[in-house]
């Protein structure tokens, strides 16, 4: 009997390896993340080259698990959009997004945009203006002052994306592609798509000092949002000297390490203490 017990459990053992139960665990452990208020919200300031002042805060989302510590979010939300998760998790991530912001503008600091990651999921459903609408009215934080980042990939049913970001744009939400040029990108689309802003995909921006095609894109895209009236910034800005190249460039916007990494919300007060002029 005790043989029995012993393989019975090494079949159960193996089959733990596999990835539906693995799933299981982490869907589980997502769902009690959610109830337990595993979550929180890191702060990347996004800088004005030209003055130094802080310009928009993009909020990033960061896992404290008790056991694991501070878990990436490569780690959990393609699993989160896999499952469905990222509903209630994305819903959290808007909420407190807005609840923050608004705290910080009631406590005198800057008032900036905040940008808040939408997943595909969260982007192609139906009541996402409902959702915003009602966050904006919770957290009295004016629209103004949310900026939405979507990706490429969001955009491919170009007649429902259409819809969705002109939904949006009515509520007076700012709307960003982030990533920009890693995806399905059409020119077309671009001047055609309600938008406000690219992000320029930090794995442009990595080696422009050192490779010449990849500084000929990243210059060519600046001076294309130029000519669509577009906001840009680049992403991933690490160095001076990438730094300068954006400038000359005439690159407006920054964020990167070279400026700040992604910071806890205290963190993110002294940087707007410092950072800012009211
Ligand atoms: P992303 O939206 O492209 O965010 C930028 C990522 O680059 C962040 O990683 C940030 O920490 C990192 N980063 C910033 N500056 C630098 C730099 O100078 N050099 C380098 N090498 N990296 C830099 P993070 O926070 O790990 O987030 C990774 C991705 O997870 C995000 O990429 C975004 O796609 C996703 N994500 C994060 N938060 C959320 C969220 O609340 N909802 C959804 N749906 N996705 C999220
Ligand atoms: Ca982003
Ligand atoms: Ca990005
Ligand atoms: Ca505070």
């Amino acid at each position: 009997a005790k043989e029995r017990g012993k393989s019975t459990y090494q079949i159960y053992n193996a089959d733990m390896k596999s990835v539906s139960l693995k799933k299981l665990t982490l869907e589980n452990e997502l769902r009690r993340a959610l109830a337990q208020q595993e979550f929180l919200l890191y702060y990347q300031p996004q800088m004005e080259i030209e003055t130094g002042q802080i310009v928009g805060i993009e909020a990033l989302i960061r896992w404290h698990h008790p056991e694991r510590g501070m878990v990436p979010p490569k780690d959990f939300i393609p699993f989160a959009e896999e499952s469905g998760l990222i509903g209630p998790i994305g819903d959290w991530v808007l909420y407190e997004a807005c609840r923050q912001n608004k705290a910080w503008q009631e406590e005198g600091y800057l008032h900036v945009p905040i940008s808040v990651n939408l997943s595909s999921r969260q982007f192609l459903k139906h009541d996402l203006k409902t959702r915003i609408a009602d966050v904006l009215t919770e957290t009295g934080l004016d629209a103004q002052y949310l900026e939405l980042e979507i990706t490429e990939s969001m955009t491919m049913d170009v007649d429902h994306a259409t819809s969705c970001l002109l939904d949006l744009k009515r509520l007076g939400v700012h709307v960003s592609i982030d990533d920009f040029g890693t995806g399905y990108s059409s020119l077309y689309y671009l001047k055609k798509f309600p938008i406000d802003k690219l992000k320029i995909d930090q794995s442009f921006v990595r080696d422009i000092m050192t490779d010449p095609n990849d500084a000929a894109i990243v210059a060519t895209i600046i001076s294309m949002t130029r000519h669509l009236n577009l906001k840009v910034i680049a992403e991933g800005v690490e160095t001076v000297e990438q730094l300068q190249f954006l400038h000359q460039n005439r690159c407006n916007e920054v964020q990167g390490y070279w400026f700040s990494p992604p910071v806890a919300a205290q963190r993110m007060e002294e940087l707007l203490q410092r950072h800012s002029q009211a």
